[in-house]
């Protein structure tokens, strides 16, 4: 049985549920690099072009882990477009050719291109390629496609009751089914999803604060310093963009004068003004990438944006220091807590 590794990384947090029954379906055994450690950090800046974002040199250190784990191929997509007439960042289109330049001792990657906006045939011409690799027809393809679909269904089911993406693949991983909790809703203003949600505690939390970012950014503990856990420690529920009813996020992103053309990014500005209108929402954190393009502009729109409620952008990269994180962290929980006691 051949071997397939996929690096924890960049879109492994949005897709990982889809790429794994895709392949397991076509033969293969699917071997994810472990959570990232300080190790895989490392190996990906000494690797990486020193231009890269923090997330791209992450990845890098995963794709050397995989390597030396000896699987036969890696996954490493050419990702352009998910949704139509959206992109995602121009860096997911070079990442095969830039490992392919900068790795020694690559195993043959399946980098197909991923681009919806080229119509479902070139998706699928895509995918029969790589059913090729495996010796499977079309008709095992097409079924295994629509297995990950499926699955992804019930991924996202279980990211909407309430849990951050890392916790929503382990619990998909595990066959846990549950979607007993309510999805966000403003109309409700039950507004909130996360019935899950305690603190280490397990008391119930005051505070409840959106975090905004990249995906492969926040469910990242070394990137995001474990952001999301810190705050439950600190006693906070914790909504994430994938929390949120995904029309909701759309409707609120389309009230911008001028649409905006990165997928992630229109997540992020339509969460953000869904938070703003929430009132059950007590504060806003935006992490963003330095050297991140896109993160410079739509931060800098959710900044503006979210003008009610009180909002933090944290800013990180690998010289990042987990003190200064956390004292923010505690800073601007303290000051909300100070704000609503006042309110
Ligand atoms: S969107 Fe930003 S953080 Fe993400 S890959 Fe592109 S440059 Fe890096």
């Amino acid at each position: 049985m051949k071997t397939v590794g996929i690096p924890r990384g960049l879109f492994y947090y949005y897709y990982y549920p889809l790429w794994k029954t895709f392949f397991a379906g076509l033969g293969a055994r699917v071997v994810v690099s472990p959570v990232t450690n300080r190790r895989i950090v490392d190996d990906g800046i000494l690797t990486a072009v020193d231009e890269a974002c923090l997330p791209v040199k992450v990845y890098y250190g995963h794709v050397k882990e995989l390597c030396r784990q000896g699987v036969d191929f890696i996954f490493a997509p050419r990702l352009v477009s998910v949704e139509q007439r959206c992109y995602i960042c121009p860096k997911f289109m070079g990442i095969p050719d830039m490992l392919r330049a900068q790795v020694p001792g690559l195993p043959p990657l399946i980098d197909i291109k991923i681009d919806v906006t080229r119509g479902e045939r070139d998706l699928k011409r895509n995918m029969y390629q790589v059913g090729a690799l495996f010796g499977c027809t079309r008709k095992a393809v097409d079924d295994a496609y629509r297995a990950g679909a499926e699955e992804m269904k019930r991924f996202h089911s279980i990211a909407r009751s309430g849990h951050p993406l890392n916790d929503a693949i382990e619990l998909w991983e595990k066959g846990n089914r549950h979607t007993g909790y309510p999805a966000c809703s403003p109309a409700t203003g039950t507004g909130v999803a996360g019935g899950s949600q305690e603190t280490a505690a397990g008391c119930s939390a005051s505070l409840t604060v959106g975090v905004l970012g990249h995906g492969y950014s926040v469910y990242d503990p070394v990137i995001s310093m474990d952001l999301v856990k810190r705050l439950r420690e600190m006693g906070c529920k914790v909504v994430t963009p994938e929390m949120l009813d995904p029309q909701e996020v759309e409707n609120q992103a389309s009230t911008l004068p001028k649409r905006m053309f990165w997928s992630l990014g229109k997540k992020m500005i339509g969460s953000g003004l869904w938070m703003e209108q929430e009132a059950s929402i007590d504060g806003v954190i935006y992490l963003a990438c330095f050297g991140c393009g896109p993160d410079s502009l739509v931060g800098e729109i959710v900044e503006r944006r979210v003008s009610h409620t009180p909002f933090m952008l944290l800013t990180v990269d690998e010289h990042t220091g987990e003190a200064g994180i956390v004292t923010r962290l505690e800073a601007f929980c303290d000051m909300i807590t100070r704000r609503r006691r006042l309110a």
